[in-house]
């Protein structure tokens, strides 16, 4: 909030925005007064008593997999790549690939004749145990 830019001064922006749907504003609205009605908040209303997240719970449910040691149901927690659903992780993980192929392309536009810097995984990741056998370094 005191980075230029990324004020309150652009929250109010966003707000008064009137190309932005009011449920956008609405939800925004909610979650910087800390109202969204995530089980975390429920609970504290007490409207709730199991603060676990309900969509990792269904997630895993889906997935046939256990329902042990959910996290809170947090606004934070489901907006990140913690929960199981929503496909945060997978968007996350997309995120993560464009960045890394965008440096990856940026650092070999850089290169110059001169550069001893050799890239060995240009679309792919590998272990280094594979990295070593498909180099066939020697020891
Ligand atoms: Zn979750």
């Amino acid at each position: 909030m005191l980075r230029q830019n990324e004020s309150r001064a652009l929250i109010r922006k966003y707000l008064d925005d009137p190309r932005v749907p009011w449920r956008h504003k609405r939800s925004e609205m909610m979650a910087i007064t800390g109202i969204i009605p995530v089980a975390k908040w429920l609970a504290k209303i007490k409207r709730r008593s199991d603060v676990s997240c309900r969509l990792c719970k269904r997630a895993r449910e889906q997935r046939g997999a256990s329902n042990e040691n959910l996290l809170g149901e947090t606004y934070g927690h489901i907006s990140s790549a913690f929960c199981d659903a929503l496909g945060m992780a997978t968007t996350v993980t997309a995120a993560h690939h464009f960045i890394w192929r965008h440096l990856y392309t940026s650092l070999q536009a850089a290169q110059t004749l001169a550069s001893k810097l050799r890239f060995v995984t240009p679309d792919k990741e590998s272990s280094i145990n594979a990295l070593w056998q498909e180099e066939e370094f020697e020891q």
